[in-house]
């Protein structure tokens, strides 16, 4: 992803403030020891005006991520999708990627972190190209460094600590020269992406695993559930071995980042013919249309940035 474009504001703790005030302490206990909870979520231009994608489903994602780290968030659900709807007004943003955090601020240097503070900031900066693969497909390779198991840290949540795991993995996979690693979870299965989840495409079944495979239960996975079926494309759930990664018809990643993104060769094995694939192709476009808008049907899954929340 290139460097952040700067923007005006950041809602920071109740209000918005400029970029540059947006600050926190250096000790605060979220720097310290990764404990905090964050979300990535995307905002599409569409003809009603900017959009965010499944602002409820990343809303109760971050809910449930604060409850696993028996954190409160001091601000309702619905105050902070109106906030992040702000955001992207104040800002005057079209499209945008957008990063809600929430953490446990300075109080103590105890591990356990009675008495601090909860800080939430949503910051949104205007939207980039993740792993820049949406057409030609990216370059991946199978990391040495496993994904945490959930006897460590529950995988469902997204804790920013955590994202050490991802970022050793990805560290890896770019100095051996790919563009993203795929990381196998402690049964040897795979897993999914640094900050992706993995689908494979055999003879005609779009396949993925689940949550007993230590993954990110991933919105834009659960999206691309809905448009498969939809589309009436057989769709299977199941742990997924690595084995049948250089073997696959198509194989593609999904995230909120990556949005769709076709992987073009596993270390050095191409895929298919190396061109994203017409089952990839078909899902890709129906999620792009999805999120400008352009599909009556999953209009349900924007929040439109000027249309506030419960009023
Ligand atoms: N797995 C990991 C590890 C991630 O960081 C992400 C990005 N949030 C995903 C999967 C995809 O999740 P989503 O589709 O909700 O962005």
């Amino acid at each position: 992803m290139a460097a952040f474009t700067k923007v005006k504001s950041i809602w920071f703790n109740g209000k918005l403030v400029p970029w540059e005030d947006a600050k926190v302490h250096v000790l605060a206990h979220g720097l310290q020891y990764g404990t905090g909870v964050f979300e990535g979520m995307r905002c599409y231009a569409t003809a009603d005006g900017p959009a965010v994608f499944r602002l409820d489903a990343h809303m109760d994602r971050l809910f449930a991520s604060a409850a696993l780290y028996e954190m409160e968030l001091p601000y309702s659900r619905e105050a902070l999708m109106n906030a992040t709807l702000e955001v992207i007004r104040d800002n005057q943003l079209d499209s945008a990627y957008i990063r809600p955090v929430a953490f446990f601020d300075a109080h103590s240097l105890s591990v356990w972190p009675r008495g601090c503070p909860v800080t939430v900031a949503i910051a949104a900066v205007p939207g980039t190209r993740y792993l820049d693969g949406a057409e030609k497909g990216v370059r991946v390779t199978i990391s040495s460094i496993r994904r945490f198991d959930a006897s460590v840290i529950p995988p469902a949540g997204k804790a920013c600590g955590q994202y050490i795991n991802s970022a050793r993995a990805v560290m890896e996979a770019l100095r051996r020269g790919f563009d993203e690693a795929i990381l196998l979870n402690s049964k040897g299965d795979v897993a999914e992406g640094s900050g992706e989840n993995l689908f494979v495409v055999k003879n005609g079944t779009v396949v993925t695993n689940g949550i007993d495979a230590s993954i990110l239960m991933g919105i834009t996975r659960d999206s691309i559930l809905t448009i498969a079926k939809d589309l009436g494309i057989p769709v299977e759930l199941r742990a997924m071995s690595p084995l049948e990664l250089p073997t696959a018809d198509e194989l593609f990643f999904s995230g909120t980042a990556v949005e769709v993104t076709p992987i073009r060769d596993v270390d050095g094995v191409v895929i298919g013919d190396g061109t994203p694939g017409p089952i990839t192709r078909r899902i890709q476009q129906t999620f792009f249309d999805a999120v400008a808008g352009k599909r009556p049907e999953y209009r349900k899954w924007l929040a439109y940035a000027s249309k506030p929340v419960g009023v």
